[in-house]
């Protein structure tokens, strides 16, 4: 046997009899935002799978966070997060919210909102918890609750109207629940949660003395006029919740990873304490253009919002002309498909792999967001992308539905 061969086998037998790696992450599969992305490169297809923009947020922002590199200062900055971001964050919540929030024991800056929800989820959640999650879950949220040691209560919304279910909500709640960990807007349903169904949720929490860990990266990604109502608004929430933001949906720089965690002093420190020995930090020259960014006036906000729903319905249209059913999008940067009427192939994850292999568009399959028996009729597609790019997209979904229906006849 060559002794290059030789070698590997000894290690292969070695690794074979070690212990086991965490039984959480060990196996788990890549997500599916990365995994259609790669798909995406390889066959040159445009891609409508991850969910980032392909034009970068203002240049003014992306000015300042270069300048700060320039003049520095380049070394770690404060733990809790530069004193102006902290400051510009809590006087967003006083500008959109009405809320006021003390910008030094209630404010923290992570890398990203990823960060803030491992973080969250570490420094509230113990092992005998349990969690309460709504299905269509975002890709980290199981993955965080388990490997916290916590057992998860799933509650599943559908579409196309995504409806909460009060009993079903109501159930999933015991004396071992910790936390409700919500996403509003969210990814995929693009829903906004009613008033009604948020209250619901609060008198629950406050029934069993539960926390809710409310995401809300799309706060500013809502359209048809209505507005981001936070959990941390609403009335008896302020001591329970802890809100999570994102700079990258916020300013389109997903790149960036700059979140932000605001809640009660009490529930912040733990959570400081959990990025402490995370990340420690998070860059300072991004932390100094958000603050700039999140100074910005009311117009861009406003903006923000009225381009992509804009974009939103340029999709939504066409696609209808192509024949798929458009579930109702009230927020976020995605559009959910139902490929029912085109009397498509039944599997949404071979059919977002087909698209993207042969009409050269990536989607996401709604049934990766769910655990166990899913819908699979549906597909997201990601609409924060250049007009163009849009009917590219649309055109080239056209050709491949004409050359299949006509293959199939
Ligand atoms: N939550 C939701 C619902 C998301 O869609 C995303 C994806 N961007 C995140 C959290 C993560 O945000 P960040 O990139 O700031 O970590
Ligand atoms: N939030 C993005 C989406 O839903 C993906 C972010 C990521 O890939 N981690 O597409």
């Amino acid at each position: 046997m060559p002794d290059k061969l030789r070698a590997e086998n000894a290690l292969a037998s070695v690794i074979l009899f070690m212990k086991p790696t965490n039984s959480v992450y060990t196996g788990l599969p890549t997500t599916v935002f990365e995994e259609m992305s790669r798909l995406a490169i390889a066959n040159e297809a445009i891609n409508l799978g991850q969910g980032f923009p392909d034009v970068d947020g203002p240049m003014e922002i992306r000015e300042k966070a270069a300048e700060a590199v320039v003049s520095g200062p380049n070394q770690y900055p404060p733990m809790l997060g530069i004193g102006a971001l902290t400051e510009a964050v809590a006087q967003t919540w006083q500008r959109f919210q009405g809320l006021a929030i003390d910008p030094r024991r209630e404010v923290l800056i992570t890398s990203g909102a990823t960060e803030a929800l491992s973080d969250t989820i570490n420094a509230l959640v113990e092992p005998g918890d349990e969690v309460v999650l709504i299905e269509p879950l975002y890709d980290c949220y199981l993955p965080l609750v388990k490997r916290a040691g916590a057992t998860p209560r799933l509650v599943r919304v559908t579409p196309p109207d995504w409806r909460l279910d009060p009993d079903a909500l109501s159930a999933a709640f015991s004396a071992r629940t910790k936390a409700i960990l919500i996403n509003n807007p969210m990814n995929p349903a693009a829903n906004v949660f009613s008033k009604d169904e948020l209250r619901l949720i609060a008198d629950l929490a406050i029934r069993h003395d539960t926390y809710v860990i409310a995401d809300e990266v799309y706060e500013h990604l809502v359209f048809d006029g209505g507005r981001h109502m936070s959990m941390l608004a609403l009335k008896g929430m302020r001591e329970r919740t802890v809100a999570i933001g994102s700079a990258g949906k916020t300013f389109s720089l997903t790149g960036w990873k700059v979140g932000y965690v605001t809640a009660a002093p009490k529930l912040l420190d733990p959570i400081a304490k959990a990025h402490q020995f995370t990340t420690f930090t998070t860059p300072p020259h991004l932390q100094a253009a958000v603050a700039f960014g999140l100074g910005m006036d009311d117009a861009y906000f406003a903006c923000l919002a009225s381009d992509l729903q804009a974009k939103r319905d340029r999709l939504a249209q066409a696609c209808a002309g192509l024949g798929f059913g458009i579930v109702p999008c009230a927020g976020t940067y995605f559009l959910t498909l139902d490929v029912t009427p085109l009397g498509l192939e039944a599997d949404d994850v071979a059919l977002a792999r087909r698209m993207t292999i042969e009409a050269k568009v990536a989607a996401v399959p709604v049934s990766a967001f769910y655990s166990g028996d899913p819908p699979r009729n549906y597909l997201r597609l990601c609409f924060c992308k250049k007009d163009e790019v849009l009917d590219e997209a649309v055109k080239r979904i056209g050709g491949w539905l004409k050359a299949a229906s006509e293959t199939a006849a």
